[in-house]
């Protein structure tokens, strides 16, 4: 006879506390009816690997990875999608039945998936995208934007070295533009997306000047806490259409509970609201 065994995930980072992938995923094991949990892993830097190689034996079936540990991990794991490899950073780690650890970044799907859900018809591949920042986030967004065949990436950094570093990786199709260039850049762009934590809780406000921002372009940002930030308010009053971070965060999940779990979720209003009333 075979023993059923409840299967555990969870996310590894420091600090923790404040994630909201535990309340994402118990939403989806609820909804679905997974006798399975999902939980929060406060990790330091020393102790990440010798955890990382216990929770196999735990009866954990995979876990999901953030700062400062999502390097660390891709180092590790024992295979890694492409995706996760031109990123240089995991943030999805699935743990065979064989003991062996794959690591996949699904930050790049998650925008992805994102933008087309919220703005139908959207396709990167006919569009000038202007990517604010150079930093984890912006690679994953930059890597996707790339292999999708964006024709032209405008890409803008405070440090425009890291910008300059990126462009060097990525090909002809980055073209770095000055961080105090921004606001004319903004005006020939279709697609605008902050990748910077400007207007997060916690971090100064986005002080560009974002007056070229017109009725049609599509303005996504990353930052979701909060879910309305100076930069997507702005967008709206001037027509544009304003895309948040909370679908991305939502989007970049489904793979890894895909694979934990073997149910594929789809992200509903119930979902959002149970994440906005957490951010509230
Ligand atoms: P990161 O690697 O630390 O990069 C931070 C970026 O912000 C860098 O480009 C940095 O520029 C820029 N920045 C910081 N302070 C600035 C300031 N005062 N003025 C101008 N630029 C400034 O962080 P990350 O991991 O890429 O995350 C960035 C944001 O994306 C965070 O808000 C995070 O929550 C969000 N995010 C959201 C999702 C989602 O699912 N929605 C997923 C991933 C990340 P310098 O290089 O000049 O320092």
């Amino acid at each position: 006879m075979t023993r059923k065994t409840i299967p555990l995930a969870g996310v590894i980072g420091q600090p923790i506390a404040h994630s909201l992938s535990p309340r994402l995923h118990g939403y989806w094991l609820r909804q679905h009816r997974v006798a399975g949990h999902y939980v929060p892993l406060e990790v330091s830097h020393r102790d990440f690997e010798q955890v990382l190689r216990t929770l196999p034996k735990m009866g954990f079936v995979g876990v999901n990875v953030t700062l400062p540990h999502k390097e660390a991990a891709l180092k590790l794991a024992d295979s890694v999608s492409d995706i996760a490899a031109i990123i240089g950073a995991a943030n999805t780690l699935t743990f065979r039945k064989s003991g062996r650890i794959h690591a996949d970044n699904t930050d790049g799907e998650g925008f992805m998936a994102n933008l087309r859900t919220a703005v139908p018809g959207w396709k990167p591949d006919t569009q000038t995208v202007l990517v604010l920042g150079a930093g984890g986030a912006s690679r994953a967004v930059v890597a996707t934007l790339v292999r999708a065949r964006t024709p032209r990436i405008l890409l803008a950094n405070r440090t425009r070295a890291r910008a300059e570093d990126l462009a060097e990786e990525f090909g002809r199709r980055v073209q770095v533009v000055d961080w105090h260039a921004v606001p004319e850049a903004i005006g020939e762009a279709d697609t605008i997306v902050n990748t910077t934590s400007l207007g997060m809780v916690g971090k100064p406000e986005m002080k560009l000047d974002l007056t070229r921002l017109r009725a049609g372009q599509v303005v996504n940002d990353l930052v979701y806490n909060p879910v309305e930030t100076r930069l997507l308010a702005e967008a709206r009053r001037a027509g544009a259409i304003a895309v948040d971070g909370l679908g991305m965060l939502i989007h970049q999940a489904i793979p890894g509970f895909e694979a934990w779990f073997n149910r594929r979720p789809v992200p509903d209003e119930g979902l959002r609201a149970h994440l906005l009333e957490a951010l509230a």
